[in-house]
């Protein structure tokens, strides 16, 4: 059903790929699956003026853990200066209420313009695929995940770039738990506990707010202790660290 289905580790790997690494759980896995399926794989990652800088942080170290060819942090607009989402500010995170019940984390655009600029830069790299973390099960509604939405987006940039490009969402039809099983198997595990999830920016991570408690689930369904937690631990157990 899914184009990034089609490539399995057995078939020729395509020459390259740039991965958006937001430093989280899923674009760390998306990340690993990459270098799986593609000889090079370029990393990007956006300085939106996102509320927690730990995000850039976590993608740096995720990108250097993998080894990737060419990591970009790109500085794009400042989202908050079009208005509010508790990402972007210190509202009060909100899991429904939003506009079309939505998570008040929705930040309107931001997946669609991010995809826009990873484009631009695969253009430039003479690559023609696009990997991302996006996912419609088990997650949070947010209409800019959904593969319809990606479709359309891939339809758009093939025309106004004249560019063929393919964007490869691993992820869209996987629960949280199967992201995990997913993450094992392309040898991601290790760079999870590096990984940044919490939508409070905290290290060890704050364990109550909805990106924690989602990323906990998945651990717990796919019976294995998440990485991130078990180094959290040997933090507190070491403060010097
Ligand atoms: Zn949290």
């Amino acid at each position: 059903m899914t184009q990034s289905m089609e490539l399995s580790a057995s078939q020729q790997r395509a020459p390259s790929a740039v991965v958006l690494l937001s430093g989280g759980q899923d674009s760390t896995t998306c990340l690993y699956w990459a270098k799986r399926h593609f000889e090079k794989v370029y990393a990007l990652t956006f300085d939106y003026g996102q509320r927690h800088r730990i995000e850039l942080d976590a993608a740096r170290t995720v990108a250097q853990m993998a080894g990737v060819a060419h990591h970009l942090i790109l500085r794009v607009c400042e989202l908050e200066q079009l208005g509010g989402s508790a990402l972007l500010s210190d509202i009060p995170i909100q899991e429904t209420g939003g506009r079309g019940n939505l998570p008040n984390t929705f930040v309107p655009g931001r997946n669609l313009l991010f995809l826009v600029l990873a484009a631009a830069w695969a253009y430039q790299l003479e690559c023609h695929h696009l990997v991302g973390g996006m996912c419609q099960t088990d997650y949070s509604g947010y209409p800019d995940c959904r593969r319809a939405t990606i479709d359309a987006l891939e339809q758009a940039i093939r025309l106004g770039m004249e560019w063929d490009i393919t964007i490869h969402t691993p992820l869209m039809f996987l629960t949280k738990a199967e992201s995990v099983k997913l993450a094992i198997e392309v040898g991601a595990l290790e760079a999870l506990a590096y990984s940044h999830t919490c939508y409070e920016g905290r290290f060890p991570p704050c364990g109550q707010c909805p990106a924690c408690r989602l990323r906990a689930r998945g651990f717990e369904e796919a019976g294995i202790e998440d990485p991130l937690i078990v180094r959290a631990r040997s933090t507190i157990s070491s403060p010097q660290s």
